[in-house]
């Protein structure tokens, strides 16, 4: 039996240890079970699964994609109530899906993975967490792209001495009526969050630092009719699914390709946000001075009617100090408030878990997130397979798609390293090779038109996104090519 430490108990010892029990770790689960590997265990450091969708639970959180497509295709669900899925109906899915796959006996909840290191005399995965010690032929992260959340480092902000939270930290005891709120930040999620506490509060402070493309958003209750129908004749479900994917892969030519499409949608965009809003300042700070598409594009029908409202005030001045019942921003103003909700994204490029697992020479996936060869295996981490990892994710659809390339290539990839002994590790002139090309390709995307966005990390690169349609991701992870490792 191998030892993780030198002292203490031997690790548990599992065949499959999967990290993160959220759609990416609970499909590998699901795909694991099915081709027959039931030795494995779940880690998830939460109390319960869902990730994004159990930690996000702020008031109008609500997923840009559709229902039918933003749901595994191998577990439709007839009775979404609407057409674009919210936080919770999204977790009460997960949780049906933990139920249905039986997948209760492999979670551990409550457990942190704190390192994770490959040991090449054991060939095992020895993994730490706060509980303790396991060890595993093959480890899967799971871990989430949007997981950590990033707290601005404004000067003063520790001594605010109202009520302060994360979007993605919501309190739930927290009441907005009757509140003075700051919300720092016009991202994804606070374009939800403001409509939904506005109507409610005394006032709202927005600070935004770049205007935000918010475009309409078509989301609305699906019929009784159409329910009863994907529930008869479940093909109906699938094509509505098919053509939801079709219309979304159309977008990626704009943002991919020809970004020049993508300026009819300016229009639209334009003739929202003016209906909205008259106030001839107001529309000049919320026009963005970006190409649309080079940050996040948001669906919302009542950001800009929320923001118009008499009780709600937009900043758009630096926020340079917080203290102990105002913010402060550059032209010298103190906004006055008794709550900071802070809508400021999370670490995404810099997710301190890449820190934490340690490739054959030590080396920490922060090291080596660049060389990901398909966002999935990376030089120098063998028996190792990453979700959601480098140039993954999309611009214009559902995470679902990527995520279930990415299992049937793990799928592929464990018989076939099984077959070949065991061990398998991605050559780095394979990775390199294709890391050229992703580069080369991002170029020439509206990602890369000038805007800053987390999609970007410090140096400029972009390891986020992926520069095509879904559908050459997943021809390209179609296979394990065995030719692209070193089985041993
Ligand atoms: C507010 C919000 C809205 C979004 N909207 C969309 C959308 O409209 N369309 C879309 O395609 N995508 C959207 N996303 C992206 C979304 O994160 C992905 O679609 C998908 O849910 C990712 O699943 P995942 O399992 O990879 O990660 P997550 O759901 O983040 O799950 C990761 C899990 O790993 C666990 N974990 C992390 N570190 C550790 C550790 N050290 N030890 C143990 N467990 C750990 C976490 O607790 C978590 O449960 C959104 C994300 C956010 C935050």
């Amino acid at each position: 039996m191998t030892s993780v430490s030198a002292s203490g108990p031997a690790p548990d010892e599992v065949s499959f240890l999967i990290i993160g029990a959220g759609f990416a770790g609970l499909g590998a689960a699901i795909k694991l079970r099915l081709a027959g590997h039931d030795d494995l265990v779940i880690l998830e450091r939460a109390d319960d699964v869902g990730g994004t969708w159990r930690d996000n639970t702020y008031p109008g959180c609500r997923c840009d994609v559709q229902s039918n497509l933003y749901s595994y295709s191998f577990d439709p669900k007839p009775d979404w109530s609407e057409t674009y899925p919210s936080q919770p109906e999204l977790w009460a899915y997960l949780q049906r899906v933990v139920r249905k796959n039986d997948l209760g006996r492999h979670l551990r909840f409550g457990h942190e993975v704190t390192e994770a290191r490959w040991d090449d005399r054991s060939r095992r995965w020895l993994v730490s967490t706060n509980r303790r010690e396991f060890a595993a032929r093959y480890l899967i992260a799971g871990v989430g792209a949007l997981v950590e959340p990033s707290l601005p480092d404004i000067p003063g902000i520790g001594t605010f001495a109202g009520s302060i939270m994360h979007s993605a930290r919501w309190d739930h005891d927290w009441q907005s009526a009757g509140r003075r709120v700051a919300v720092v930040g016009t991202g994804a999620s606070a374009i939800q969050i403001v409509p939904s506490i506005q109507p409610r509060v005394e006032h709202l402070t927005v600070f935004q630092r770049t205007a935000p493309f918010v475009v309409p958003h078509t989301n609305h209750p699906v019929k009784p009719a159409v329910k009863t129908m994907y529930r008869l004749v479940p093909a109906t479900q699938r094509i509505s699914r098919t053509l939801v994917y079709c219309v979304r892969e159309i977008l990626a030519i704009g943002f991919t390709r020809n970004p020049k499409i993508l300026k009819r949608a300016e229009v639209a965009w334009r003739r929202h946000m003016e209906k909205a809003v008259t106030d001839p300042i107001m529309r000049a700070q919320l026009t963005p001075t970006y190409d649309l598409g080079c940050k996040r594009v948001l669906p919302s029908n009542d950001f800009y009617p929320a923001i118009a409202k008499p009780n709600v005030s937009l900043v758009t001045e630096k926020i340079i100090e917080i203290r102990p019942d105002a913010v402060v921003t550059a032209d010298g103003n103190a906004h006055p408030v008794d709550t900071v909700i802070l809508a400021t994204g999370f670490h995404v490029t810099d997710n301190p878990m890449l820190g934490k697992i340690r490739g054959k020479d030590g080396q920490t996936l922060a090291d080596a997130f660049g060389t990901t060869y398909l966002g999935t295996v990376v030089p120098g981490f063998p028996n190792y397979f990453q979700l959601t990892g480098a140039n993954t994710g999309l611009g214009h659809s559902s995470m679902l798609l990527m995520i279930e390339s990415q299992l049937s290539y793990i799928v592929d990839g464990i018989a076939k390293a099984q077959a070949g002994g065991g061990k398998f590790e991605v050559r780095p002139e394979v990775a390199a090779a294709y890391n050229a090309e992703l580069q080369r390709r991002l170029t020439r995307t509206v990602w890369s038109s000038g805007c800053s966005s987390w999609y970007l990390d410090s140096e400029g690169r972009n390891l986020t996104l992926w520069p095509g349609f879904t559908f050459e991701f997943r021809r390209r992870t179609r296979e394990f090519r065995t030719s692209d490792f070193v089985l041993s």
